[in-house]
């Protein structure tokens, strides 16, 4: 089998990787892009069917394309994989689709990778693995499978009419297991929705999205979180036109809410008592926003409407004074359970060493230990926005400066011996 051989390969072509090649582009560096399926995958198939983005479009996108809607909405994800399509497409990204890496390590006493895909052999110097922050679904072992109720992961959820009749009972309160609870309990099913620990930004303050205020309060650019909120959850919606998360409201609404889910036996679900506790400190990170954006726009003399009924709690519904401990699944009718906890990432394919023993790549700003390894869409790759649209741009164009200054040290060495191997003219 013949060997193809490239400076940079690319493993996938989600925004991560089209980002990746818009940077590589512009510091002339030869590459490759490599995508299993489809451009843009896991907006099209691996997410539920009304998804919108959760910021808005003059926000969530790459600097240099608007998407074609009004710069406030959220856009659809199809329209979201669309535009990386029509991405790709503008800066001609040389991306292969339908081809998976199975395989990548270091070629044997050289200083390059062999990669084995799906369809051939490939050599390459550097390697940027771009597979994605939510890579591979986890939740908790707490219902064993025998427990014969249904379970899927939030990437497994399209709409209300893929589930049994009956309530469902949703677990997790971040952006995807609030808005999976609305739709369930606006689409007449009764919803059950287990909440953590949150962070619940407003959806807008003063004529302004909370992606603003997040920007000019430099939150976005956080580069590391408090010990211990490094994953907590964000509760957004960009759904129905967008709206604050406030689960007193979501309450009112219909939908119970109930601590975090702890422990199961022969049919009844326990849940811990911290409901109370995790709603305070959501509604405590909501407001400490709004003073932000207060003090911000009083510092800078900015001429924004006064909000002062966004600073008012409505009142604690009785799920929040009284809070089920344990449901009997069967008596409360839970006809399935959707697990919105997260995910964690998988690389496998990648047999270099800089994983640490959780399978976590050591790195950076996505510059591993293993010399010609990069990582690129993680969570807190390097700031907090890294795994957003908006975010990975940034990082795309550190790693690209990194591996076009890798690639001027090698030239250097190859010009001077060059050089030296020259015969003498005299
Ligand atoms: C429900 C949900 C909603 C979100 N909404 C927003 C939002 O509104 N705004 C925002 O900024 N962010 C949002 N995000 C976060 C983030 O933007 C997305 O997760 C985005 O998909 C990450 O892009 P990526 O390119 O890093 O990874 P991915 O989109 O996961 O792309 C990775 C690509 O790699 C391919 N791949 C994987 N393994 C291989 C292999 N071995 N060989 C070849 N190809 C491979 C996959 O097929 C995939 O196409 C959301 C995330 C979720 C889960």
């Amino acid at each position: 089998m013949s060997v193809e051989k490239i400076d940079t390969l690319v493993v996938g072509a989600g925004q991560a990787g089209i980002a990746m090649s818009e940077h590589l582009t512009s510091n002339g560096v030869p590459h490759l892009v490599l995508e299993r399926k489809r451009i843009a995958e896991r907006w099209r198939s691996e997410r539920w069917d009304s998804l919108v983005a959760n910021g808005p479009a003059w926000h969530d996108r790459f600097p240099n394309m608007e998407f074609k809607c009004d710069p406030d909405a959220f856009p659809g994800k199809e329209s979201v994989a669309d535009y990386f399509v029509a991405y790709a497409e503008m800066i001609k990204a040389p991306v292969r689709t339908g081809v998976e890496v199975k395989r990548a390590h270091r070629t044997k006493g050289g200083a390059g990778f062999q990669i084995e895909t799906s369809d051939s052999l490939i050599e390459a110097d550097r390697i940027v693995a771009a597979t994605g922050p939510f890579q591979k679904p986890v939740f908790p072992n707490i219902i064993p499978d025998d427990a014969r109720i249904p379970q899927i992961h939030s990437n497994a959820y399209h709409n209300p009419a893929q589930l049994p009749d009956g309530a469902v009972l949703v677990i997790g309160s971040g952006a995807s297991g609030v808005q999976i609870a609305d739709e369930l309990q606006r689409s007449g099913r009764k919803a059950y929705l287990s909440v953590g620990p949150h962070h619940r930004p407003p959806r807008s303050y003063r004529g302004r999205d909370y992606c603003w205020w997040l920007g000019v309060l430099g939150k976005w650019d956080i580069q590391a979180m408090e010990p211990g909120l490094e994953h907590i959850a964000i509760s957004v919606s960009g759904a129905y036109g967008g709206y604050s998360v406030d689960f007193r409201r979501l309450a009112e609404q219909g939908i119970t809410l109930v601590g975090m889910t702890a422990a199961y036996q022969d049919g009844i679900l326990r849940f811990a008592s911290d409901l109370a506790k995790n709603i305070a400190e959501g509604d405590a990170n909501y407001l400490s926003v709004l003073e932000g954006a207060d003090a911000f726009a009083e510092r800078h003399g900015l001429d924004l409407p006064e909000e002062q009924e966004a600073h008012m709690l409505a009142p604690d519904p009785d799920c929040l004074t009284n809070p089920i401990l344990e449901m009997d699944l069967a008596q409360e009718g839970i006809a399935a359970i959707i697990w919105a906890t997260g995910y964690t990432v998988d690389y496998s394919w990648l047999e270099v060493d800089t994983f640490d023993d959780n399978g976590r790549p050591r790195h950076t700003r996505g510059v591993s230990e293993e010399p010609g390894i990069y990582f690129l869409g993680l969570p807190w790759l390097s700031r907090r926005g890294s795994s957003f649209i908006w975010g990975v741009w940034h990082d795309a164009r550190f790693i690209a400066d990194q591996i076009a200054i890798q690639r001027s040290y090698l030239n250097y060495h190859n010009k001077v011996q060059a050089r030296s191997q020259k015969p003498s003219s005299r």
